[in-house]
This record gives C-alpha cells, sequence and structure tokens, in this order.
C-alpha cells in the first residue's frame, strides 16, 4: 500500500505545506499575470471553456498529484478571477483581502479547529470568546458578539433573536426602510414573520417621520415591532440618521436592529467614527470585516447589546455539550451559532486586529473614503460625466451625461466582456448609475482617471454599435449574414432597446 498524501497539521505538516505552497503562490503569480487585468476577456462563454480544459477530467481514475493539480487548478481560477487587489475592479462590496489576513486563514486551514465544541478548538475558542467581546465593546460595553458568515447571517440571526424576545408578548413586526438590504426581507421570509412593512428614504436614508407615522398607523399591544436601519447602504454607502430612529424606536418601544455590514468599519476611524453616533443604542448591530475590515470571506459578526439575548440560540446535543461536561467547566459553544461545524474565523481577524492596531484599520478606512471624495469632485468637474452624489462612505455613482439607463448597462457588460473594468450598477433616484466601490487602498488617482477613460471609451463602442445596427436596418439593406453577424458579436440583451422590435 502507498503511503497516504501529507497532511497540513502536527509537526510534519508545515514541512509538507511548504513546497505545496510555493505551487499555489507561483499560479497565482502566474495566473494574475496571465489575466493581466481586473477580468478575464471574452465573457461567460470564454471564461468556462478555460476552466473546462483545466479541470476536465474532474475525478480522474488515477490522479495528477499534488503539484500539478495545484498548478493547474490555482493558475485556472486565477486567470479567470475577478481581482478586486486590481484598482479597476470595483464594483461590489468586494474587498482585496490583507496578506497577513490570509497567511492567518492558511493558519485556521491547517489546523481546523471548529468552533462547536471545546474538544474540537480549545485554544481557538477562548480567542473567539476575547475577540468578540473586544469587538462588542466598540459598540456597547456590556455587548456581546456572535461570529457569522457574513451581513445575510447577521441580519437573520438579528430577526430570530428579535422574533424569540418578542415571543412572550406576541409577533413580530418587521419594519424596513426601502433602501435596507435584500437579506432583512428573505431572512423574514425564512423566520416565517408577515412580510415586512416598507418605509420610505426618499433621500436614499431611513425617513425617521415616516417611520413614526408607520409605527402610529399599525399600532397594537400584542406586537412587537423591530426596526431595521442602515449605517452603509449597499447601493450608495448612506448612513440612516441613526440616533433620530432609536429616539422613534424608544418612543414606540420598538427593538432597533442596525445593520452596519458595510459602515461598520467607521468604527475603526477616529475621524468618520462620529458618523455612528446612535450605534450604541441598537440592540443588534451586524458588522461585516469582509467589506471595510480587508478580510477574506467569511468574517461577519452580529452584536448583541443584552447578551442574555443569546439564551435564545441554547441548543444541547450530549456528543458536543452534554450538561455535565459544561457543569464540569467545559465551554458550551453551540449556542454560538447555528452552524454546526464552523471555521475558526476569529483567526484572520484577531491576526489583523493586531497587527495593524486601530490606528493602522482607521488608516486605511480614511483612505478609500478619502479617495471616493476625491474621485467623486474628478466627476463632478468632468463635462462628461454626472455625479450622483457626495459619497458618505466610499462608494461613488456617476453616469455619463449622455446615456440613458439601457446604454448604461450595456456599458457595465462591455466593460466586463472586454475585461478591462468591474463596475457595479444601482437604479436610484428614478436613474441608473454606475457604481465603483472603492475598498482598495491601493487605488491611485491616475486609476480612478483611467477608469473614466475606459467608461468613455465603452460608451462609444456601445453606441457604435447600436447605431451601426439600425442604420443597416433603416436602410433594409441589411442582408441575413450581417444581421448574423451582429447577432454574434453581440449578446441578445446587448440589442435590446436600440432596435425597433
Ligand atoms: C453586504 C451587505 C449585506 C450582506 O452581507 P454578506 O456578507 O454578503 O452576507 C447586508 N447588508 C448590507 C447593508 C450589506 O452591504
Amino acid at each position: 500500500m502507498s503511503t497516504p498524501p501529507p497532511l497540513a497539521g502536527g509537526v510534519q505538516g508545515p514541512d509538507a505545506l511548504r513546497p505545496l505552497l510555493a505551487a499555489a503562490l507561483d499560479a497565482l503569480r502566474d495566473g494574475a499575470a496571465a489575466r493581466g487585468g481586473p477580468l478575464p476577456r471574452g465573457g461567460p462563454a470564454a471564461v468556462g471553456d478555460r476552466v473546462r480544459t483545466a479541470a476536465d477530467p474532474v475525478l480522474p481514475e488515477h490522479g495528477t498529484g499534488p503539484e500539478a493539480a495545484l498548478r493547474t487548478l490555482v493558475h485556472a481560477l486565477t486567470e479567470g478571477a475577478a481581482d478586486p487587489a486590481d484598482p479597476l475592479c470595483a464594483a461590489h462590496l468586494h474587498c482585496p483581502p490583507l496578506a497577513v489576513a490570509a497567511a492567518a486563514d492558511l493558519a485556521a486551514s491547517a489546523l481546523n479547529p471548529s468552533m462547536d465544541s471545546w474538544d474540537q478548538a480549545p485554544a481557538a475558542s477562548a480567542l473567539e470568546a476575547l475577540v468578540t467581546r473586544a469587538l462588542a465593546a466598540e459598540i456597547h460595553p456590556a455587548a456581546d458578539a456572535l461570529v457569522t458568515t457574513g451581513g445575510t447571517e447577521s441580519n437573520q440571526l438579528a430577526l430570530l433573536l428579535a422574533r424569540e424576545a418578542a415571543a412572550p408578548r406576541g409577533p413580530l413586526r418587521l419594519l424596513v426602510g426601502e433602501n435596507a438590504h435584500h437579506s432583512l426581507i428573505r431572512g423574514a421570509w425564512l423566520l416565517g414573520l408577515p412580510g415586512p412593512v416598507t418605509v420610505p428614504a426618499p433621500a436614499g436614508t431611513l425617513d425617521p417621520a415616516a417611520l413614526d407615522e408607520a409605527l402610529n398607523e399599525l399600532g397594537g399591544p400584542h406586537t412587537t415591532f423591530l426596526v431595521a436601519a442602515t449605517a452603509g447602504t449597499t447601493d450608495a454607502g448612506l448612513i440612516d440618521p441613526l440616533d433620530d430612529i432609536a429616539d422613534v424606536c424608544a418612543a414606540h418601544r420598538a427593538r432597533l436592529h442596525i445593520d452596519a455590514a458595510y459602515g461598520g468599519g467607521l468604527l475603526f476611524s477616529d475621524v468618520r467614527k462620529h458618523l455612528l453616533h446612535g450605534i450604541e443604542r441598537a440592540h443588534t448591530v451586524t458588522l461585516d470585516l469582509h467589506k471595510l475590515g480587508w478580510q477574506p470571506a467569511a468574517a461577519g459578526l452580529l452584536v448583541v447589546r443584552d447578551p442574555h439575548d443569546l439564551a435564545a440560540l441554547t441548543h444541547r446535543a450530549d456528543y458536543l455539550n452534554a450538561d455535565d461536561d459544561t457543569d464540569a467547566g467545559l465551554p458550551d459553544l453551540l449556542g454560538r451559532s447555528l452552524r454546526t461545524t464552523r471555521r475558526p474565523d476569529i483567526l484572520k481577524i484577531a491576526v489583523t486586529l493586531k497587527a495593524l492596531g486601530r490606528t493602522g484599520l482607521g488608516a486605511l478606512v480614511d483612505q478609500v473614503c478619502d479617495q471616493a471624495r476625491q474621485f467623486a469632485a474628478h466627476i463632478e468637474a468632468h463635462p462628461r460625466f454626472e455625479l450622483y452624489d457626495t459619497p458618505a462612505l466610499s462608494t461613488v455613482l456617476f453616469r455619463p451625461t449622455d446615456a440613458d439607463d439601457t446604454h448604461l448597462a450595456h456599458v457595465r457588460r462591455q466593460l466586463l466582456t472586454d475585461g478591462t473594468a468591474v463596475l457595479g450598477r444601482a437604479d436610484l433616484a428614478g436613474r441608473r448609475w454606475l457604481k465603483a466601490t472603492l475598498l482598495n487602498p491601493h487605488t491611485r488617482p491616475t486609476d480612478l482617471a483611467t477608469l473614466l477613460e475606459l467608461v468613455t471609451k465603452a460608451s462609444e463602442e456601445v453606441s457604435e454599435e447600436a447605431s451601426g445596427e439600425v442604420s443597416e436596418e433603416a436602410s433594409g439593406e441589411a442582408s441575413g449574414e450581417a444581421k448574423e453577424r451582429v447577432n454574434q458579436h453581440a449578446t441578445p440583451d446587448l440589442l435590446e432597446g436600440t432596435t425597433p422590435r
């Protein structure tokens, strides 16, 4: 019988890992160089072909060995990646992870502690207890925090804890701003809550007067209301008036959840922390350090002001937390999550906090927010572009002045297909905008100038393609062949809206 492949842990693990790591790192470097931009060229079909070539057969009868498998697949994944470390990859709240955090995550993978029982994670569970308390204390001295897979799970848990806290009195009703993240609506559905009440957010932020009115209308002595406000909207990075909303909640005895998945990073910035004033009044707060925290996913947290609320998650499974084990002093971890097996995501977070300190992290936050301000000013002064608003965080929404909504969507897809820039989109204030979410502290002003040039160029390309096609059709001379050519080169929705049908 041949020797089984080496393991990652133990005293020998690191020596077995070293050459494999070297192979993976080489493939990361070479793959990024082969891509040569923020995104692979050619769209889904071209990427799919390259992945198939690298990955087929998925389960060969006889394996290739570790180095070849790593080289081939890591290279393919890197070459075909949307890489947030490229300044022109700026669509989403998709941060470029810090090298130090990725290195810590490798150690977590090698050790593989599982956070569902003390006997699988003695030190990792102690570290998690310490770090979650410390991060929660940034919001409220009495608070605790749970580690989650991100904003979606944190929001769901917040709804669950609110539902359970309300249970003795009656049902829970959720109120969200029009600007709230979709995961709250989905969470309400998942938990079988009645459909959320949507409160107007006319300027992109939840309107406290409209909230007050909605709560007055709903009334009801047996219903508990949960208001979910947002600190950093996904589309525009806007922060709801948290203190005013907390006042309205207090007046109506409503619970308050604040989704600070994006804006929570401001807690590290001495200059911008004040923008979150009022956050300490929330019952629960969603934080997401794989956004303004530069962690590889996943690195979510739910801060819970009154740790008694966590009793709702208490759960017994004899093999993990038998009563006598708990009585004998083994920490009971099962109530810290709805998951069972759970990665020690706290390690990369703890390492990053220690490595950079508050000042280091705050400087990163300020860097990307300042960058956004400068980019916005540049757009505002630009004759061919229009700015949505001065950014509150690091999201800049803009549009070419001469583009309609359909054209704008085509421009975004053209950039994706060319592999030259990754921008997001948002429909706000009755119009469509291109969205640059700036999370890369290494981005320079020249990168952002390049971004605008690429948008201009792509916009011209899209116009030319559309006008070429319209004139062909209008002149009635378009041969079947020419039409076919247009159809091959343009995705079907690229034609939509430009062709009278
Ligand atoms: C990103 C985001 C979420 C969802 O977080 P995930 O980590 O993607 O699950 C929730 N709320 C807001 C405001 C967000 O920006």
